[in-house]
């Protein structure tokens, strides 16, 4: 079968690889559409960082691997043992890889596994091939009126349900968003969901900002004009935000951030960080503010996610600004986002396709 498969830093190879092959408690599925991520984008231009060089304790792969790990597509075979699930059923699959035995897995924090992987990133396959195999417990229904292509969708929608959730954000709190990337639509998008009437979002691309405002940003400021943190202020009653969301991960935008933030606000930090930055942790102490990591996402948040999108509340539709071929992964998926990035939100790779 054809598949993408990453081989090391800036080689990206679509090549014939042999059919996986399917074993009790799995599904063999025929992916329909592939989301390509920032973190595929950053093993492309500086890994192997995520992707093992030495076997993953847990999947026992080392590069080259399949990627995509933000995928929907339609199953095809299920194995010995599988009765809930048949061929034909429209899914898509929370890609994380645990070992359900150390600490964070017995405290049922899959996301933080002490040796996590993901599907797409570290083996057992991904989603840019024409079939994979996964078991049974990866994967999330998807409703009759919610398309595959919107399937494929849920899973960077989860990280910022996730994030939003954590954060303990409630209805009638004001937040900022650090970033109009793909991420921050995904916060401004759950924060819609949960009924968010001042989102503020602080973005420097003039694209990214009008993104902003088409998903729902309601205050769309430009770090580079604006004095955020005392518009944050005037616009939160002399007081600033309740939560800032950062998925900018820069330390100009962390120092706003922490400052724009009222007292015992919170500090959500989504972004994947390249270099180590300074908090100064009087300006936690002395405003009794927070400072939270989020992992990806845990066992529940597909679940809301889909609900969500099926029953009107998340309309990610408009992420989805390009829709490439399998065979143009690299040029016009990888090389787009890494030369035209602003102008895109989530290409769609099409492998099996459908609705
Ligand atoms: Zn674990």
């Amino acid at each position: 079968m054809k598949a993408v498969r990453f081989h090391g830093k800036n080689d990206l190879r679509f090549e014939e690889i042999p059919v996986p092959q399917l074993k009790k408690g799995q599904v063999k599925i025929r992916p329909a559409w592939v989301g390509i991520c920032g973190s595929d984008l950053h093993e492309y231009l500086g890994g192997p960082s995520l992707c093992p060089t030495t076997p993953h304790p847990i999947t026992g792969e080392t590069v080259p691997l399949t990627f995509g790990h933000e995928f929907s597509g339609t199953i095809e075979e299920v194995g010995e043992g599988v009765s809930d699930y048949k061929p034909g059923d429209r899914v898509c699959v929370q890609p994380i890889i645990y070992d359900s035995t150390c600490g964070s897995c017995l405290e049922g924090l899959h996301n933080c596994c002490w040796q996590n992987g993901f599907i797409g990133l570290s083996g057992w396959g991904g989603g840019l091939a024409e079939h994979i195999v996964v078991p049974t417990s990866t994967l999330y229904r998807l409703p009759d009126n919610v398309p595959l292509e919107i399937g494929a969708l849920v899973e960077p929608l989860a990280v910022g349900w996730h994030a939003v959730e954590l954060s303990q954000f409630k209805k009638g709190e004001s937040v900022l968003v650090l970033g109009g990337g793909p991420i921050g639509i995904s916060v401004i998008l759950a924060l819609k969901a949960k009924g968010a009437d001042k989102i503020i979002v602080s973005e420097v691309s003039r694209r990214r900002q009008d993104f902003a405002k088409k998903f729902g940003a309601h205050y769309v400021l430009d770090p580079t004009k604006d004095d955020v943190v005392k518009r944050c202020r005037e616009l939160c009653d002399g007081l600033g935000v309740h939560y800032v969301y950062d998925a900018a991960g820069v330390q100009a935008a962390l120092d706003v951030g922490i400052h724009a933030t009222r007292a015992r606000g919170a500090v959500i930090n989504i972004a994947i960080w390249e270099k180590t930055c300074t908090i100064t942790p009087n300006d936690l102490t002395f405003k009794e503010r927070r400072y939270q990591g989020v992992a990806t996402y845990q066992i529940g948040d597909f679940q809301k996610v889909i609900d969500a999108i099926s029953a009107g509340d998340m309309k990610p539709h408009e992420m989805i600004t390009s829709r490439i071929k399998l065979s143009e992964v690299e040029e016009k998926g990888f090389k787009a986002l890494i030369h035209d990035k602003d102008n895109q939100v989530k290409i769609l790779v099409e492998v099996g396709g459908g609705s």
